[in-house]
């Protein structure tokens, strides 16, 4: 792989440079209307499809490409090198990453686009054989095997261990560390297991390692990262838990926020950690999928609704100004009206502040799929109007909830500068997002009171004083 040759925009052929090191280096600049600049020779792309897990490998990818010597673009026409980064949790993500197949299939035809790259779950997934037939496709890499990008643009290879020291995006005032990867549930319909495999865990020195040498070059958010991070234990048999590496990492650390959690897994002493440690955002992500135990045990949650409400209980009391949020899915196979009533009991209980729902939909090889064509199985108009119910019911909870901010003094963390509105997207301690009228940087906080509230966001007024 390392004889590949690339031709730039003129046709030229451009030998790909093996470097030494993979030191991250800066986005190069792009010249008008983001096209690179006319010395730029060799440019890349990458789209992102899916969850925070996808975007943290592209990511990974992200610094192997630009050490290589290319430079970001963001239209496909401007690029040598496209890479799509893949989620294939629902059917419809699949879809979508055709339509941009076959664009790429057609830009490549034209000679605009030279390389395509299918990553992330679809590419570890059998259909990606199928989509590999019938769009013009020149690598496929799972999940797992990421790291082969790097020889295919033309730097050393790099050996990944099943045990991946993951950096993360170091630099940058926030970053995501994952902890563990892979799942050990069975979830009746999900891929996640059969793609990214069974639960590895890093180990606790190596995760508080690498959060030190991030807040070492100025990340100023930590974000915790893996499928079911409160599963995670400690594989050198320390017998730390969860608890424990949260623990150490909100230490070390100015602002740590974990996703994702499930309900079996997490102690009541790390939802009251929550609210003990001051560098912990109060904001916790625990799917549910059902409200009903029926829907539960069929889908192999491993929990009933009501231990599920015992946790959120307890969130609430340790943290009673955080922010709760869950996934849902409706109409999977043999839901009925009775347990989606029960779904939306469970949504007025827990009072979400936000909530991913999703329709089902049928994942190749999962128990769930078999399902689909069942006498159980729910008719899309019917799965529909579930949806748009548990989907009014969070918002309105959501709404409500989010009008008790208003009067409030909050301080600020800036996610992203202020853009042409004017306004900077923000987040509370509490975990809320908001608007609010400033030019502080991404990283730096500014303390500002709410002035009013949407269903989704919350909106402040002018800060007092300046940024810190
Ligand atoms: N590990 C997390 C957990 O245990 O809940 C969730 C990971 S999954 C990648 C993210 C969400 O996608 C799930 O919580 C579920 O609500 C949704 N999801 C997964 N498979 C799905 C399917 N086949 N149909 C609809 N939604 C699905
Ligand atoms: Fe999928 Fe269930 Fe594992 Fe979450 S816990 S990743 S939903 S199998």
């Amino acid at each position: 792989m390392s004889s590949i040759t690339k031709t730039n925009k003129n046709n030229t052929p451009i030998p790909l440079v093996k470097k030494p090191s993979l030191t991250p280096t800066p986005v190069p600049a792009v010249g008008p209307g983001g096209r690179p600049d006319a010395e730029s020779t060799r440019t890349a792309c990458i789209r992102t499809f899916g969850c925070q897990m996808n975007v943290h490998d592209s990511d990974r990818m992200r610094r192997m490409i630009l050490d290589a010597g290319y430079t970001e673009v963001t239209r496909y026409e401007d690029a040598d090198l496209v890479v799509l980064n893949t989620c294939y949790v629902r059917e419809n993500a699949v879809d979508r990453v055709r339509g941009h197949l076959g664009e790429l299939s057609r830009l490549k035809r034209e000679g605009r686009v030279k390389k395509v790259a299918l990553t992330g779950c679809i590419g570890a997934a059998e259909e990606s054989r199928q989509l590999e037939k019938h769009y013009s496709i020149d690598l496929i890499l799972g999940t797992h095997n990421t790291y082969e990008l790097a020889e295919f643009i033309g730097l050393p290879g790099m050996e990944e261990t099943h045990t991946p020291e993951l950096p993360g995006t170091e630099g940058e005032h926030t970053a995501f560390v994952t902890i563990m990867t892979g799942c050990n549930y069975k979830c009746s319909y999900c891929v996640v297991p059969s793609v990214r495999g069974r639960m590895v865990c890093r180990p606790m020195e190596n995760v508080v390692h690498e959060v030190r040498r991030l807040v070492g070059s100025g990340t100023r958010y930590v974000t915790l990262l893996g499928q079911t991070v409160d599963a995670w234990r400690d594989p050198e048999g320390s017998g730390n838990k969860f608890f424990d590496l949260l623990g150490r990492v909100a230490e070390e650390a100015p602002r740590v926020w974990f996703t994702t959690s499930h309900p079996s897994n997490m102690e009541d002493r790390t939802l009251r950690l929550i609210g003990e440690r001051e560098t912990i955002v109060g904001k916790l992500h625990l799917p549910v999928q059902s409200g009903s135990d029926r829907m539960l045990k069929a889908m192999h949650r491993g929990y009933k609704s009501d231990r599920y409400r015992r946790k959120i209980e307890v969130f609430r009391e340790a943290v009673p100004e955080g922010t709760l949020s869950t996934d849902i899915i409706v109409g999977h196979p043999g839901e009925t009206e009775e347990d989606h009533e029960e779904t939306l009991r469970l949504v007025e209980d827990c009072s979400f502040d936000s909530a991913y729902v999703f329709k089902f939909s049928p994942r190749s090889g999962t128990e769930a799929a078999g399902l689909a064509k069942s006498p159980g199985a729910v008719p899309e108009g019917v799965a529909q109007r579930r949806f748009l119910e548990v989907l009014r019911a969070v918002e309105q909870n959501a709404f409500k909830r989010n009008q008790r901010k208003i009067g409030s003094t909050e301080e600020i963390y800036i996610r992203h500068a202020k853009n042409g509105n004017g306004r900077a997207v923000g987040e509370t301690w509490s975990g809320h997002a908001v608007h609010v009228p400033t030019t502080a940087k991404p990283g730096g906080y500014v303390t500002s009171k709410i002035e009013s509230a949407g269903p989704h966001v919350l909106y402040a007024g002018e800060p007092v004083g300046p940024p810190r």
